[in-house]
């Protein structure tokens, strides 16, 4: 292989490890869409597969391969990550509804001043 040929697939090799690194990165909770944009299916692998999880439920890219390069993300786990995801988000709510009180007493207070700026105003015309 001539050096240029050689940069050029060691070149591929690095953005094809980029790419599988980033898949498995960004398989996390219930997926919408693959990172190859495919649509995602509830996939229950059948007994006749050469899988050692026949009857398990995959979120799995409708054009699944199996290259690294595709969705296959088993249920248990997405729905688990999914749920640890909500709770969070769930708490970050919590602790901005739980302002809000004060956000009143400050924005009531503030009505009081201008009111009370607003006669003093009035008077001195
Ligand atoms: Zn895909």
């Amino acid at each position: 292989m001539d050096p240029s040929e050689e940069r050029k697939h060691s070149k591929q090799q690095k953005e094809y490890g980029d790419m599988l690194g980033f898949v498995e990165d960004s398989q996390y909770g219930i997926p919408i869409r693959c990172a190859c944009g495919g649509r995602i299916i509830d996939e229950v692998r059948g007994k006749e597969d050469y899988d050692s999880h026949p009857g398990k439920r995959f979120f799995t890219c409708i054009n699944y391969e199996d290259n690294g390069l595709h969705y296959s993300h088993p249920w248990v786990v997405g729905v688990q990550e999914e749920m640890e995801r909500l709770r969070k988000r769930l708490e970050e709510a919590e602790e901005v509804i739980k302002g809000v009180p004060s956000l009143n007493y400050q924005i009531e207070s503030l009505e009081v001043n201008t009111n009370v700026w607003a006669k003093f105003d009035d008077r001195s015309d």
